[in-house]
């Protein structure tokens, strides 16, 4: 069994003040029946408070937002992997649609960055998903295979072991607009089945997550679905009652 995720990712929000509220929010609302296992990613600036405001409490796992594909240097405004694990940081994003589309990181510097997590021994959460003219235009799987291949074909299927996906539709996030239970369990079982050609039992085990406007009203639906094992979270995991019953619907 796949356990279900629920990964918030805060984006470019909060203060000290309101990161605080939010953490001991959620904290406060977690308890011993629920079955998902939940990161947040805030801004890195934040990331120190979180953790000491974690240090006594295992039920949530720290993220980031992105990681650099090199360790050190000359690279101003990244991230390094080790710095993240030096701070016992988790999980890492990437390949975001908002890097991908504002900050032009392609499908190479995705798969490089992906490759840093991986080898640092973090959990990357690789994100890939179409626009809508790309699925108006019956492109949605050659567009997530191109994203999908330009990690296996340049480090093997291999590297997707303890590695998280999120099919992440880029017309559903932040839109209000979610992609039905059937049309995201449809892209799902897509991603298990490409994978499954090459390694059957990295496809049983690999946790697809889907992105896109999900809320305490549409997770559970989604949630329910065969090759549907949770969320990333944007907008919703900024509030703490509203990304509770995310987590809950996990249950
Ligand atoms: C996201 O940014 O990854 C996301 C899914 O955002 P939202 O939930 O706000 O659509």
């Amino acid at each position: 069994m796949r356990q279900t995720i629920v990964a918030g990712n805060w984006k470019l929000n909060g203060t000290r003040d309101s990161v605080k509220n939010l953490i001991n929010g959620i904290k406060n609302g977690l308890d011993n029946n629920d079955k998902a296992c939940v990161i947040i990613s805030p801004v890195a600036i934040h990331m120190g408070l979180i953790l000491k405001l974690l240090s006594d409490f295992s039920g949530i796992k720290v993220g980031s937002q992105n990681a650099c594909a090199n360790d050190s240097g000359a690279y101003t405004g990244e991230l390094s992997c080790a710095m993240l694990q030096e701070y016992n940081v988790e999980y890492v994003i990437v390949g975001h649609s908002e890097r991908r589309s504002l900050f032009k990181e392609n499908d190479d510097d995705v798969a490089n960055r992906f490759k840093a997590v991986k080898d640092s021994g973090l959990i990357p959460i690789l994100c890939v998903g179409e626009t809508l003219e790309e699925r108006e235009s019956d492109q949605t799987e050659v567009i997530i295979s191109r994203q999908l291949d330009a990690v296996i074909d340049k480090f093997g299927v291999d590297s997707l072991q303890n590695s998280v996906i999120a099919y992440e539709p880029v017309w559903a996030i932040g839109t209000g607009k979610t992609a039905t239970g059937e049309q995201a369990q449809e892209v799902h079982n897509f991603i298990r089945q490409k994978i499954a050609k090459l390694n059957q039992v990295i496809s049983d085990k690999i946790q697809i997550l889907y992105g896109g406007s999900v809320n305490g009203g549409n997770a559970k639906e989604l949630f329910g679905k065969n090759d549907i094992d949770g969320g990333l979270i944007g907008g919703a995991s900024l509030k703490a009652d509203e990304f509770l019953k995310i987590i809950k619907a996990a249950n």
